[in-house]
């Protein structure tokens, strides 16, 4: 029997604000949605849909690396192309730090910070900083302290460590931050040289610190030597 009013006859533009919603939960509640009807199948093909769903960090890991998950990758790319940018993210995060192409990881990575990701942001700006150039050096500092004053650090933190943790420790390639390239170079600066006693003091004396805003390094005034702690921080959050 026809039923005007029945779910299978709402406006396209409300099934795909419903598959959208339902993607932004859950992406097997979306799959069992598409497979209700063909109304909701099509609006579950929309970009927007690709675009806000929201994948558990394993799935995504599983199915970049799994050969039977052809689906899984599909989806994926399908989100890349729709501008994910969470999937975006770690996707560059596979790529500079587990076995990926690091050029095509710090491309993607910027992409994501260009469109104001700000863990991408903040992985960007720690990356240049630990680059030896002044000009990187420079830039990065630059973004680190647009996020610094935003109070972001910590949410950025929280993201990449999540990402990163979610990957088998012998996959990872480390970054390094060696004392020769730290950010601060003056030798006026009474702080310099003193950000990895803070780093473990900080570290061992109350257990994991990735809170910027409760002890740290926030009341170091040189923002060279803050970046420097932030890059000590950056590192350990492999470990
Ligand atoms: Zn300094």
């Amino acid at each position: 029997m026809y039923h005007p009013t029945g779910p299978a006859n709402l406006p396209h533009d409300v099934w795909t604000l419903i598959a959208g919603r339902t993607a932004a939960q859950s992406v097997r509640d979306l799959c069992s949605l598409r497979m209700s009807c063909t109304a909701a199948r099509n609006a579950g093909e929309e970009d927007i849909v690709y675009q806000f769903a929201s994948i558990p960090i394993w799935d995504q890991r599983w199915w970049s690396m799994s050969p039977m998950r052809q689906a899984g990758r599909n989806f994926l790319a399908r989100c890349m192309q729709s501008g994910n940018l969470e999937v975006l993210f770690r996707s560059a995060v596979s790529d500079l730090f587990l076995g990926g192409s690091r050029l095509a990881g710090m491309e993607t990575m910027q992409v994501g910070a260009a469109q104001d990701h700000s863990a991408a942001q903040y992985t960007v700006s720690m990356m240049l900083m630990l680059r030896d150039d002044f000009e990187s050096k420079n830039k990065g500092l630059q973004t680190f302290h647009v996020l610094e004053a935003a109070g972001a650090l910590t949410i950025c933190k929280l993201v990449f460590h999540d990402v990163i943790q979610g990957t088998w420790t012998h996959m990872r390639r480390l970054p390094m931050v060696n004392a020769e390239n730290l950010v601060c170079s003056s030798h006026a600066c009474p702080s310099r040289g003193n950000m990895g006693a803070i780093y473990r003091s900080q570290r061992y004396g109350r257990g994991w610190d990735l809170n910027d805003g409760d002890g740290g390094a926030a009341h170091i005034p040189c923002v060279h030597c803050r970046a420097d702690y932030e890059l000590i921080l950056f590192v350990h959050l492999f470990d």
